[in-house]
């Protein structure tokens, strides 16, 4: 099998993503391996041929992984699978190449498969929670931001990085957001009934697969009825990532959503792609600009001035600027010269579980925020 830009699933085959098959090769393995690799070589030297588009002279770049099955009775998917792995290799390689599925890359697919597997056993067991970070400003909490964790069984308290990117790959990131979704919307829920916890907001990060979801705003929209949470407390964090695709369905979708009374962030901002004619356009209420740049304020020129036009181009489009990572004194104190009014950092508290962070809701309250 060569696998042109496959994925792991034929349900998960895109719409850039196809799949060659090679009948007839030779019964030798390293002879197959040979033809299959100067049929890719020519398919690659085939679609990098230049071509007039709209009167611009473009190519295409492809990325092949190739697998051999022979006369192996492993079922389609594997050697999709395979085929998709080693398709990564080969864009990782530096795209337009080619690569071939080896046993050591085996070892990773059996990993990720049994991952793939832990993870629908996590939606059943019900393996996930969610941890909260305040959020701060002058006068203390404003809100926290919903952070998940997975309790797995043998490997202990894994954070997002370790399993998110998997989830979306796997398709399996819907069930996963909808898990949070409704967790968060609980917990605005639960605390609408104490005077202390009525006004905290929940922000919650949507990965760029779930809010692409032709039923997003429909899925949003029922977890608020079935929960009864105040869609005013609740805050939806997007990522630039999101913008490149579809501005237009973005708007949308926040159109939809936001006279309900929800709010929305732009969630690391300044890592990404989005240009500024975009943001404009956006019914945003909050920029949350990246920790990368609150880490070298202190040293950085590049980074302070970085953080100083976000803050004023957050404050020119009537935008709340949140600055993300910040872990000492100074960086609060030299964010807040630069006009930035609200924070969150390990200084002014942790990601806790729901307990620790009701038990430290006295604290954030008093505002340890800026004076
Ligand atoms: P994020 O949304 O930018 O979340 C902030 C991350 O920064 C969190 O990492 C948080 O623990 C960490 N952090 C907070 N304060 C500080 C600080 O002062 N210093 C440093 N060095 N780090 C700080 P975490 O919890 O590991 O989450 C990582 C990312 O995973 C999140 O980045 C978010 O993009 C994603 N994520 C988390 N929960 C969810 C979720 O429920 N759904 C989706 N789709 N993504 C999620
Ligand atoms: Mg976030
Ligand atoms: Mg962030």
């Amino acid at each position: 099998v060569t696998g042109v830009q496959t994925c792991a699933l034929p349900i998960w085959l895109g719409g850039d993503e196809f799949v060659v098959m090679l009948e007839d090769l030779s019964e030798v393995p390293e002879n197959a391996a040979v033809q299959a690799e100067a049929i890719g070589e020519k398919i690659l030297a085939v679609l990098d041929q230049p071509y007039l588009l709209g009167g611009r002279g473009c190519h295409s770049t492809a990325s092949i992984g190739v697998t051999l099955f022979g006369n192996r009775p492993d079922s389609t998917d594997e050697a999709l699978r395979q085929a998709d792995i080693a398709m990564y290799q080969a864009k990782a390689a530096g795209r337009n190449t080619l690569r071939f599925f080896s046993p050591p890359l085996q070892v990773a697919v059996n990993a990720r498969a049994r991952m793939e597997d832990d993870l629908r056993q996590a939606l059943k067991a019900n393996q996930f929670i969610l941890y909260y970070q305040p959020q701060v400003d002058r006068g203390g909490l404003l809100g926290a931001e919903a952070l998940i964790r997975w309790k797995h069984p043998t490997r202990g308290l894994l954070s997002p990085g370790e399993f998110i990117p998997l989830a979306e790959e796997a398709g399996l990131i819907l069930l996963v957001g909808d898990w949070v979704l409704e967790a968060a919307c609980t917990q605005i829920a639960a605390w609408a009934h104490r005077k202390e916890t009525a006004h905290i907001s929940i922000a919650v990060n949507i990965s760029a697969r779930q809010f692409r979801e032709p039923g997003f705003v429909d899925r949003v929209l029922a977890v608020l009825n079935r929960t009864g949470a105040n869609p005013e407390n609740l805050k939806l964090e997007l990522t630039e990532s999101m913008l490149v695709d579809n501005i237009e369905d973005v708007i949308d979708k926040i159109n939809h959503l936001k006279p309900r009374g929800l709010g929305f962030s732009l969630d690391d901002f300044g890592t990404g792609y989005s240009s500024l004619a975009y943001l404009k356009r956006l019914p945003l209420d909050q920029l949350k600009f990246d920790q990368a740049f609150v880490r070298d304020i202190m040293t950085d020129i590049g980074s302070r001035a970085i953080a100083k036009s976000v803050v004023s181009l957050g404050q020119a489009l009537g935008l709340t600027v949140v600055a993300e990572g910040v872990e000492s004194e100074e960086q609060r104190g030299l964010l807040a010269s630069l006009g930035c009014q609200s924070f969150q950092g390990f200084l002014f508290g942790w990601p806790l579980p729901l307990k620790e962070f009701e038990l430290a809701l006295p604290g954030f309250a008093k505002g340890s925020a800026p004076k």
